[in-house]
């Protein structure tokens, strides 16, 4: 051990702290030397000082006597390190959970044409709130709602942060400190701490809740109207169905309601779709444009589920709630980057070539994968999975069924195919199932499967090409 220290001699195994090198001679060993002309010494310092750091914890957590210290292990160390550092904190996964819009992974994924408008807008300067034609400042709203506007029929728009700054900000302004009456069927929380009472209160606006769970009558909403009404809602029960002896009154019905009285009318869609669902073999969801031509004066939905686009929230309705709405000083926290407003953009371009979205749009294309497509791509994966995961566990090819996720359609599933893991081993099967989940999340690219009933399932409806690609490196990796 001290022959070790005085030697300065770091290519034997050594049982000591004291025999930690120092940050200066690690520095001078050549490997890391490279390391730090390629990267600067800063990062590379900062790599030595972190196993050094865990070295000596280790230590006195006396976990471990015989610690490899030698040379080798000490520059390996410093690399897999400093790789680690180096690496971006938001990384690429491969999502084989079968949820489609999964809120974890980032939802929508983004099609090509909104990629390059986003990196456009990222390396040029833009007209961002510049009127081109007129030469003089502009509103980042006008680059979007001509084309919202004829999408969706409605006289105005406007881009929020997310669905639910769209809802407050809505709340905000149309019904502050005035009641807004909502069915008890509908008062939704949606994960992340949307829940339609609190957004309600911190928006300054009061829940007057009508009907019951399963049944609200449109006589429940008018004997809840007086001189302090500000706003009928109705919010779209969009990760949850009520079935059975239920009743909600229909939003034309209510818009007719609050025609009466001089009450506007509104929707939270939450999901809310440009398309009609069903054309595309689909489950039905209620579209945006329907909602408006049955006379909701604002509706709010999110751009990043099933629209296929960047995480935002849009207003549409009539110019002057969408005017008054974007008046409020609010809205100027609330609003949109040029980046979400590029990407915005381009998907909603796609709905205007309706010929190609089911190819264009990312989302849908991955909804409509043909069924026999998804099962070729599990088949062919099968052996390299099965020789991955090795005989603790069999690989079968099998049917399963994918979620549209963030809340969308709930109870409804597409038709899908994957690889089912199921373990042979003799162990504990729910904890040697948890192992290979938790292996397949360390792999480069990170995959992401998920456990039911003691199984893991690798659904494939969203593996493209280039995730095929990761996938290969991955496994070649591991070899
Ligand atoms: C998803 C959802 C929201 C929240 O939308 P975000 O875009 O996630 O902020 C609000 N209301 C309903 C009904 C939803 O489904």
């Amino acid at each position: 051990m001290t022959e070790n220290k005085k030697m300065g001699n770091l290519s034997t195994p050594v049982h000591s702290l004291a025999a930690l090198p120092s940050v200066d001679r690690l520095l001078g060993v050549p490997a890391i030397a490279t390391l730090g002309q390629t990267h600067g010494q800063s990062i590379v310092v900062r790599a030595i000082r972190q196993i050094l750091d865990e070295r000596r914890q280790r230590f006195q957590s006396a976990s471990l006597y015989a610690e490899d210290l030698s040379q080798e292990r000490l520059v390996q160390d410093v690399e897999q390190t400093l790789g680690r550092l180096l690496q971006p904190s938001l990384r690429p996964v491969i999502n084989l959970s079968g949820t489609v819009l999964h809120t974890n992974l980032g939802r929508a994924l983004l099609p090509e044409r909104a990629v390059e408008a986003v990196v456009n807008a990222m390396r040029h300067p833009v007209n961002l709130e510049y009127a081109l034609e007129a030469g003089h400042r502009g509103d980042r709203d006008d680059l979007i709602r001509e084309r919202i506007c004829a999408l969706t029929g409605a006289e105005d728009a406007t881009v929020v942060n997310n669905n639910a700054a769209a809802v407050f900000l809505m709340l905000n302004t149309l019904a502050f400190r005035r009641q807004v009456v909502v069915s008890r069927g509908e008062l939704v929380e949606i994960g992340g701490s949307f829940r339609i009472p609190d957004i309600m209160s911190r928006a300054g606006a009061r829940l007057r809740e009508v009907g019951t769970t399963n049944r609200t009558h449109r006589h429940d909403y008018e004997r809840a109207i007086h001189e302090r009404t500000g706003m009928l809602m109705k919010v779209h029960c969009s990760n949850y169905e009520i079935q059975g002896f239920t009743h909600e009154v229909p939003l034309a019905e209510l818009a007719a309601l609050g025609a009466q009285y001089d009450i506007p009318a509104t929707v939270d869609l939450g999901s809310g779709t440009l398309i009609n669902m069903q054309s595309y073999g689909l489950p039905a969801e209620p579209t945006v444009q329907e909602n408006i031509r049955q006379g909701a004066r604002v509706v709010t939905f999110s751009g990043d589920k099933l629209l296929g686009g960047p995480q935002s929230g849009i207003l549409v309705g009539d110019r002057e709630s969408i005017q008054a709405i974007k008046k409020n000083p609010l809205k100027r926290m609330l609003r949109v980057d040029k980046l979400t407003l590029a990407a915005l953009d381009a998907v909603l371009s796609l709905y205007e070539q309706p010929e190609h979205l089911a190819e264009q749009l990312t989302t849908l294309r991955l909804f409509t994968r043909p069924i026999e497509e998804i099962k070729a791509q599990a088949r062919r994966w099968q052996e390299a999975f099965q020789q991955w995961v090795g005989p603790e566990f069999e690989v079968q090819a099998q049917p399963m069924y994918s979620q549209i996720g963030s809340g969308a359609l709930p109870v409804e599933a597409l038709p899908s195919y994957g690889l089912c893991c199921v373990y042979q081993g003799s162990g504990r099967t729910s904890r040697a199932v948890i192992q290979l989940e938790e292996a397949l999340r360390r792999l480069p690219t990170p995959v992401v499967g998920r456990i039911q009933q003691q199984n893991l399932y690798l659904d494939f409806r969203c593996l493209s090409a280039a995730d095929e690609e990761k996938l290969r490196l991955n496994f070649y990796h591991k070899q």
